[in-house]
């Protein structure tokens, strides 16, 4: 281990997608900063997960977009299906089109990009147990070393990107961080990697990502089939927390045997992970201490996709660290700008498809397949409350989905009224306080919305 120097300008704690991109940033701006990760160096990157990224990403940080050996395929857009598999939606947006990685060249190429950009310190197979404080003010870490010892490292601002389980945000003394993430607002997943062999170039519509919702064979999640390329596939199956110790049955029963007919395969790595699927933490920073990626809730509701905005939170949280230490003040009142950029962005989108997870996970399949085939709500309409926050639709938009719905009023009235509580989530966002004072008043608000929507006795009851 080279020598320790115990004492930086930021430490960023995990280098997966968030922590690298946060790392170099920070770098990029001319900070020092101790990048730390509990895998050993080889390791980092390696991940069970879906694999799936857009290219919106590579745009937004002007930076490369997978290529050589991290790239497996392209992926020209996403097809959601419906349980009974006769309506498909097509998405080509730049959320849904782009790659699908394999994944631990790709968390490689970022791990190395951000040591390059001027890494100070690069602490592998090192263990952030705790947090630091002076006055009440985050100013580092209590770490256990490669070498077994532990130690304290110094900072004036920790960068946490240590994923869902993050020890630091479970132990933080802080009013305004949730320290736990209700089960009703993770999903367990399980995945395969399945090759079918050179020779057997089996894999099916392999430009896209195929998505499929089905409340009897994933309840409350959906079924993934991601091509690598022609002959290797990424399977899996997202489900409610309640599953736990089933979900590989589950996977057996009803993703793999449905989706591979032969017995000429390999499995080229299997496991599970949870992910959250729900809005940002309320407040994604206190004194001297920033999350971001899936330590912060940073991830789609819709669909788990939490790469991307791992990364867009590594880039605030550099941003939001610089203008900090150029003031020299590590408040919350001086990070408060990160949670405005968070929340008034992908905070806007995630909390507009909480409200819409939590509706389709309310619903049954009998229900999925009507509201998908009779176009009550379509794939545009999420697309367009996800890049714009809100969504208008003509009259004659109106009175066509009445006509369409009109065997089924309970699910036309539910979709509607969840039309319009996702527009207002999605503007109150938007309209997120620029400084703390008013947080309170707008976390009430955020509730009261909720709250039309998370209805008592329903499978996800917190708010
Ligand atoms: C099965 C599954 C499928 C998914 N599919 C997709 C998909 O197709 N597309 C997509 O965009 N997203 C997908 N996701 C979500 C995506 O994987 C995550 O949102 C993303 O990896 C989050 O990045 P992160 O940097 O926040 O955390 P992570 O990638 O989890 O990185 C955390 C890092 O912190 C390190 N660490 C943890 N604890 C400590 C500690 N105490 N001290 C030091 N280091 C620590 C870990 O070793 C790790 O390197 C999927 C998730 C799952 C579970």
């Amino acid at each position: 281990m080279e020598s320790l120097l115990k004492s930086y300008d930021v430490i960023v704690v995990g280098a997966g997608t968030g922590g690298s991109t946060a790392a170099r940033f920070a770098s990029q701006y001319g900070l020092d900063v101790c990048l730390i990760d509990s895998k050993k160096r080889d390791q980092i990157g390696d991940k069970i997960c879906g694999d799936g990224i857009g290219t919106e990403i590579f745009e937004f940080l002007n930076i490369n977009p997978p290529k050589g050996e991290e790239l497996a395929c392209h992926i020209k857009g996403a097809k959601l299906y419906s349980p009974n598999l006769k309506k498909c939606i097509i998405m080509l947006d730049p959320k849904q089109a782009g790659y699908v990685v394999n994944r631990l060249e790709f968390g490689q190429r970022l791990l190395n990009e951000a040591i390059d950009a001027g890494v100070k310190q690069f602490l592998d197979n090192t263990m952030a147990l705790d947090l630091l404080y002076k006055n009440g003010t985050v100013n580092g870490i209590k770490v256990k070393l490669s070498n077994g010892e532990k130690a304290d490292l110094h900072s004036k601002i920790i960068i946490d990107a240590s994923g869902f389980y993050s020890p630091l945000r479970r132990n933080i003394k802080s009013s305004i961080i949730e320290k736990e993430i209700s089960k009703k607002d993770s999903i367990l997943c399980y995945r395969e990697i399945v090759d079918f062999g050179l020779e057997n170039p089996r894999v099916n519509d392999p430009d896209y990502i195929s998505i499929i919702l089905d409340q009897e064979k994933a309840p409350g999640g959906y079924i993934w089939y991601f091509p690598k390329n022609e002959h290797s596939v990424n399977i899996g199956l997202g489900v409610f927390m309640d599953f736990k110790g089933k979900v590989k049955e589950l996977y057996r029963k009803n993703v793999f045997e449905n989706y591979v007919k032969t017995s000429e395969y390999k499995i080229i790595s299997s496991g599970g992970g949870v992910a959250p699927v729900r809005r940002p933490i309320w407040s994604c920073a206190d004194n001297g201490i920033m999350f971001i990626g899936d330590a912060a809730c940073q991830v789609s509701p819709l669909h788990g996709g939490g790469i991307d905005p791992s990364m867009r939170g590594g880039y605030f949280s550099a941003l939001s660290a610089k203008d900090a230490i150029e003031s020299e003040d590590y408040s919350i009142n001086a990070l408060w700008n990160y949670n405005y950029n968070i929340m008034t962005s992908i905070g806007a989108e995630f909390a507009a498809l909480d409200l819409l997870r939590i509706t389709l996970q309310n619903l049954s399949n009998e229900d999925l397949n009507f509201g998908l085939e009779k176009d009550l709500f379509t794939g545009n309409e999420i697309l367009e409350i996800a890049s714009k926050g809100t969504v208008k639709l003509s009259l004659v938009d109106l009175v066509s989905k009445a006509i369409k719905g009109i065997s089924q009023p309970k699910l036309l009235l539910d979709l509607n009224y969840l039309r319009i509580n996702m527009n207002n989530i999605s503007s109150h966002y938007k309209k997120f306080p620029k400084t703390m004072e008013k947080f309170e008043e707008w976390k009430e608000k955020t509730q009261q919305i909720y709250g039309k929507i998370r209805k008592p006795n329903h499978h996800n009851s917190s708010t």
